[in-house]
């Protein structure tokens, strides 16, 4: 039915693998999103019911409109449960890795313990340029979202028919997440069947839609007030930015997440094409860049090109040493080899 997967024989060895009580590590991106959060419980859930004991086990902390989701209170997290962390590694048949295409994407020390342990990796994700450490790659870069395929996933195996209330609600946040609400061009005709029949096992769409995106502080708020003020555009690239300096975090009781979906304020203007937000983080000695485009610019290229980052044609990221001011002049000093590109 659905175009792109998992080649035959691997998925049937893969099948006759789960057919046996399984330990499985489910493993997220580093700062996970919705889409790897919901990606990760909903499958755990699933493979608890199906009779194995699996954990998700998260490379850090995530943002606070994802901790109503299900099954989240049973994850642990690399960098603080670092001891259960790697003994549930240790323990595992098989590690699950969802919603990235490279072991670097979970951050270095997590890394290093992934890429020495031994397991067997399963892969499942919508990312360009997926890596080869998996021995079971499922890799479809026309997906929306990594929930929706690892609602495919689950219906490949038969079993969409098990899709819980708690399952549901985990992948529906994903898709809707990923998808701009379903508005990004990733959003297909199969994107919307796998969304209607996840409505019809019991994902409450308008009320995971308040979870993710009515529950602003205060603080957060004032603070995309001073995002959009210091908002730049550069009519002559079809480009506007926003910078946030850590001092103008500090100032608005920042938390992780707050600045999530600030950069799409950009590409609500006219014209606009390339979108840029520029988030200074001292602690780290970086500056964290989110990049977006409508059409066919590549953000993804940009990103792995200039910033040591990557994602999608529409959404990606990156990161950068320099200073903010100086990480700026450097976005602005690119924007000419792309002219073309960018006004066609
Ligand atoms: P966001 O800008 O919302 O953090 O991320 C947008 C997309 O780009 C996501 O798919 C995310 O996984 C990817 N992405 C964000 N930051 C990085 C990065 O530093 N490196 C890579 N390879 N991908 C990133
Ligand atoms: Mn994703």
């Amino acid at each position: 039915v659905y175009s792109h997967l998992m080649e035959t024989q691997k998925l049937q060895e893969l099948k006759q693998l789960l057919e046996s009580p399984k330990k499985i590590v489910i493993i997220p991106h580093r700062n996970p999103d919705g889409d790897a959060m919901g990606s990760t419980l909903a499958l755990s859930l699933y493979l608890n019911l199906k009779g194995h004991t699996s954990r998700v086990v998260a490379p850090n902390g995530y943002p606070d409109f994802l901790s109503w989701l299900p099954h989240n209170d049973s994850l642990f997290l690399f960098d603080s449960h670092n001891r259960q962390s790697k003994e549930a590694i240790e323990a595992a048949d098989l590690v699950f890795t969802l919603d990235f295409n490279h072991l670097s994407r979970v951050g270095s020390d997590m890394q290093n313990t992934l890429e020495n342990c031994g397991k067997t990796f399963v892969m499942i994700d919508h990312h360009q340029q997926p890596d080869t450490y998996a021995k079971f790659t499922y890799s479809d870069t026309t997906m929306s979202s990594t929930c929706e395929m690892v609602y495919h996933f689950i219906d490949m195996l038969g079993d969409a028919n098990l899709i819980t209330k708690e399952i549901a609600t985990c992948l529906y946040t994903g898709i809707m997440t990923d998808t701009g609400s379903f508005r990004f061009k990733s959003t297909t005709a199969a994107t919307h069947k796998v969304a209607a029949q996840l409505i019809a096992a019991g994902a409450e769409n308008q009320i995971i839609h308040q979870n993710i995106y009515d529950t602003y502080t205060p603080s957060r708020l004032k603070l995309l007030g001073i995002a959009l003020k210091n908002m730049v555009v550069l009519e002559e690239f079809n480009t506007a930015y926003i910078s946030l300096s850590q001092e103008e975090l500090d100032t608005n009781n920042f938390q992780k997440g707050d600045t999530e979906g600030f950069v799409n304020y950009c590409l609500t203007l006219l014209n606009i094409k390339l979108a840029a937000i520029f988030i200074e983080k001292t602690s780290d000695n970086i500056v964290k860049m989110s990049l977006r485009s409508k059409g066919d610019f590549s953000v993804n290229d940009m990103a792995r090109t200039h910033f040591e980052g990557g994602g999608h044609t529409n959404a990606a990221g990156g990161k950068s040493d320099l200073s903010l001011k100086d990480t700026i002049a450097k976005f602005i000093s690119i924007l000419p080899d792309y002219k073309a590109e960018l006004t066609a």
